[in-house]
């Protein structure tokens, strides 16, 4: 099964698509880990997207397929958090199963700022945000469109979103 997790930055992505690819038994890839890994191991590649993150921009396109698209070509089966992002990164990808996790942005801020990663700062988390209005949110439409679109509230109870989720994608069986 192929799922996608679509979420504002702070929305709880990470930690629900851990717990959904380990119910369904398949592996929990994050674009934003893949990154954070190459700009931690100073590889070439994390040379390149250190400064993207830092400013809470999306990385180009180019950059972000070469660390995220060999990990999918060798699997049938994956929860993705954080790829594809905008409309340009989806393209050659189909999904069984889009979740949209719906938080407000006063959650989210607030989530963020007690979380203290890197790039956890006011006006990087505002710029985080604006990037997500922008890019991310149509792709919300565009997958409840292809009829796969899965709506959650997220601002809840950690068990209780897993437990909705993974209902939902019974479900669909
Ligand atoms: P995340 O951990 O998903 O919040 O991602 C952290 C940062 O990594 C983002 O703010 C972007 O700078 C970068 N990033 C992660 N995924 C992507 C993507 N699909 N496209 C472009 N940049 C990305």
């Amino acid at each position: 099964m192929k799922v996608l997790m679509l979420a504002p930055p702070g929305g709880g992505k990470g930690t629900q698509g851990a717990r959904i690819a380990e119910a369904l038994g398949v592996e929990h890839v994050s674009s934003g880990d893949l990154l954070r890994e190459a700009v931690a191991s100073d590889t070439p590649l994390g040379r390149q997207v250190g400064q993207y993150m830092a400013a809470g921009k999306l990385a180009p396109d180019a950059l972000v397929t070469e660390a995220i698209g060999p990990v999918l070509a060798q699997r049938d089966g994956y929860v993705l958090d954080g790829f594809p992002r905008k409309r340009s990164q989806t393209e050659g990808l189909s999904f069984d199963a889009v979740i949209y996790l719906d938080v407000p942005d006063d959650v989210v801020i607030e989530r963020l700022l007690g979380r203290g990663r890197a790039d956890d700062k006011r006006d990087v988390i505002e710029e985080r945000l604006r990037q997500y209005e922008a890019d991310t949110e149509p792709l919300i439409e565009l997958y409840r469109e292809q009829g796969v679109l899965i709506r959650v509230d997220g601002n809840r109870a950690v068990d209780e979103i897993t437990e909705d989720l993974l209902a939902q994608l019974r479900d669909r069986g």
